[in-house]
């Protein structure tokens, strides 16, 4: 088998769930050939069309919901068969709860049929008084109701179902909060033995157990639809917009929990207008997405072209930006996915020609041996607890920011989540960070000890434990009771075979916000050499990866990002979640009227010598997966790579 050259994998061969050129399109009529034939002038080998809108107007006959005005019955059966014939995969998408109603809630439609099933607020969260409206998804016989009507689109014949307006808050004021209706009342009693809260109290017990209960609910009604939905039609994935901040800051309201999912497919969006955030909101997306599901995780962004240059019609940057997107997707080992792109359909090939020439080098076999801690717990019952020795902004930009320090200093890690705290989970890592981590329960205190006595290296920062699982302050912080650590001084605890190393400060947070180098190689240093599975000398902007090729142990994939047009020098400018950035991007003469403007990025500059390492396994020969070129392999196995441009794969053969 040749590796070298850049011919596309045949598409059959390709599952579903790992396509990378996937298109959202979702008219509710469409001529079926025109709208096919599109797709493969397009190169898309996925596609996710509708079923419904966001209001709750179905595309197919049935008296569960109502139809929209240019449904057509005999459209979703003849595009399917259309798009199985050439191998274009449909996904459909479907609404959880309510999507898309941004002027009024008359605008809804599901509401107006079934009145007796929609959610009441506990609050709003905004102050405003703007009206809200959504249904009762975690405890009325709207479930029941809504399953019904997904089992009726499952029989078309579909690869999955994209459940957009997965959350647990109203539309269009997404900050009334629910839900506290008299389904909720009895089904909260009946799960907790407890009244419904009356308002938001980050101090009052009942109400963080709503809290919670909320998020369990939902993931309750999720596996649900998916098993109703299995009972039509086995084959088809379900996945759930699981979009989480800093994506439109979004916060607790959503219900959305940040836990380890294995069962059903989760999305993210990620992208943003703001220069700034570009790299963190794909990147710091892709981590977390990834880890959420590592087996299903898709990305998502829009392909209006004012999201990536505002007001500019700037096609080389557009493309280069989308371009980017997907393949941050492939260099994560998740999929994605954009809605139309402006312009024609060879724009679209374009790009989706540079995706085909590398999508056989996707893998989810990602190695990593450092874990770092993302806790909806310190997020939620710290992080809005009234005078919390660890704010909620602090903790997202410390999370944010151990991201980009290990991606800058290039230390595979993978985040774990609270549902992660045991002795299995913990077995799979060598190093695990624990950032400011307030809130953690004495189980997951206990069950971390013990990893790290098995020789677990154990670093922690800021004031990790000081609080139990609930954000209630402790009398004894847990560092101090089980490890005898004071978490305002540094300290470094042999413990059994392992060791804790404790920062009083944290480094993640202090880069995100002063994108301060040495804050990131003080984070570096405290990894030890055991537990980094790949070393990379390259610049901070360069966004490594490394993977086992699925179908051949004794070969590893190196993927390599160099986003410098995102982040030049590794600094978009950046500087922590709603708090001021810094403009790093250049001034040009605009094309058309030659004035000057900033530009849409920076100009994506060549990384130049990189040198790559693998901790495990000698090397026996390494390559470019895109170009084919032959790299250079020192008596060490240390592998050169001469030059990067936007991506490539190194494809090392171990002896
Ligand atoms: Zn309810």
């Amino acid at each position: 088998m040749s590796f070298a050259g850049g011919a596309a994998m045949a598409q059959s061969t390709i599952p579903p769930r790992d396509r990378l050129r996937g298109i959202e399109r979702r008219p509710p009529f469409s001529d079926a050939d025109k709208y096919v034939q599109q797709l493969v002038d397009e190169k898309a080998n996925s596609v996710t069309l509708g079923a419904m809108l966001g209001n709750g107007q179905v595309f197919f006959p049935t008296d569960d919901a109502p139809p929209h005005a240019r449904m057509t019955p005999d459209y979703l059966p003849t595009v399917l068969s259309k798009l199985n014939a050439r191998d274009i995969s449909p996904l459909c998408w479907v609404v959880f709860n309510i999507q898309d109603v941004r002027r009024s809630v008359d605008q809804f439609e599901l509401s107006k049929k079934y009145p007796q099933w929609k959610m009441k607020f506990l609050t709003d969260l905004s102050g405003s008084g703007r009206e809200a409206v959504g249904m009762c998804v975690v405890s009325s016989p709207y479930i029941q109701q809504h399953a019904k009507l997904l089992k009726q689109v499952a029989q078309f014949d579909l690869d999955g179902l994209f459940f957009d307006g997965f959350y647990f808050n109203g539309l269009p004021n997404r900050q009334q909060v629910g839900c506290v209706c008299d389904d909720c009342r009895k089904a909260f009693k009946q799960d907790t033995g407890l009244d419904l809260p009356t308002k938001v109290d980050w101090t009052d017990m009942t109400f963080k157990r709503w809290v919670r209960w909320r998020n369990q609910r939902l993931l309750k009604t999720a596996r649900y639809f998916q098993k109703e939905i299995h009972s039509v039609n086995p084959k088809i994935s379900c996945t759930f917009n699981y979009n989480i901040w800093p994506f439109a800051r979004k916060g607790w309201e959503t219900a959305i929990p940040m836990w380890r999912i294995d069962d059903f497919g989760v999305s993210q969006h990620g992208y943003t207008g703001r220069f700034s955030e570009k790299w963190m909101m794909l990147g710091f997306k892709c981590r977390i997405g990834r880890d959420i599901n590592p087996m299903q995780t898709d990305l998502w962004r829009t392909g209006q072209m004012s999201a990536a240059c505002g007001n500019v019609k700037d096609f080389d940057w557009y493309r280069l930006e989308t371009l980017t997107h997907i393949l941050a997707g492939l260099s994560f080992g998740i999929t994605s996915w954009h809605s139309d792109l402006a312009g024609p359909a060879e724009f679209t090939a374009e790009i989706h020609e540079q995706v085909a020439k590398r999508e056989r080098y996707f893998s989810r076999k990602h190695l990593a041996d450092v874990a770092v801690l993302c806790s909806q717990n310190t997020h939620d019952f710290a992080g809005y607890a009234p005078d919390s020795p660890m704010p909620g902004g602090d903790y997202r930009d410390g999370l944010i920011g151990t991201w980009m320090a290990l991606d800058a200093e290039h230390v595979p890690f993978e985040f774990v989540f609270d549902n992660q705290l045991d002795a299995k989970s913990l077995s799979a890592y060598r190093t695990l960070i624990l950032p400011g981590t307030a809130a953690l329960s004495a189980k997951s205190i206990g069950m971390i000890k013990g990893w790290v006595k098995q020789g677990g290296e154990l670093i922690t920062t800021g004031p990790t434990g000081v609080m139990d699982e609930w954000g209630r302050m402790l009398d004894t912080p847990s560092l101090q009771s089980e490890f005898g650590i004071d978490v305002s001084k540094p300290a470094s605890v042999d413990v059994g075979q392992g060791k804790v190393t404790h920062c009083p400060a944290d480094p993640g947070m202090i880069y995100a916000r002063e994108h301060d180098a040495t804050a990131a190689k003080s984070l570096s240093k405290l990894i030890p050499a055991s537990s980094r599975t790949l070393s990379v000398e390259a610049p901070p902007s360069v966004s490594a990866h490394v993977f086992e090729n699925p179908n051949d142990a004794s070969q590893r994939w190196v993927q390599l990002l160099n986003v410098s047009h995102m982040a030049p020098g590794g600094d978009g400018g950046f500087r922590g979640v709603d708090r001021p950035s810094v403009e790093v991007r250049p001034m040009v003469a605009d094309e058309e009227d030659g004035k000057q403007r900033r530009a849409c990025g920076a100009p994506l500059v060549p990384a130049k010598n990189l040198v790559i390492r693998l901790r495990d396994g000698k090397v026996k020969a390494a390559h470019l997966g895109v170009s084919g070129q032959k790299l250079t392999v020192d008596a060490d196995g240390a592998v050169h790579v001469p030059t990067l441009d936007l991506h490539e794969v190194v494809v090392i053969d171990l002896k």
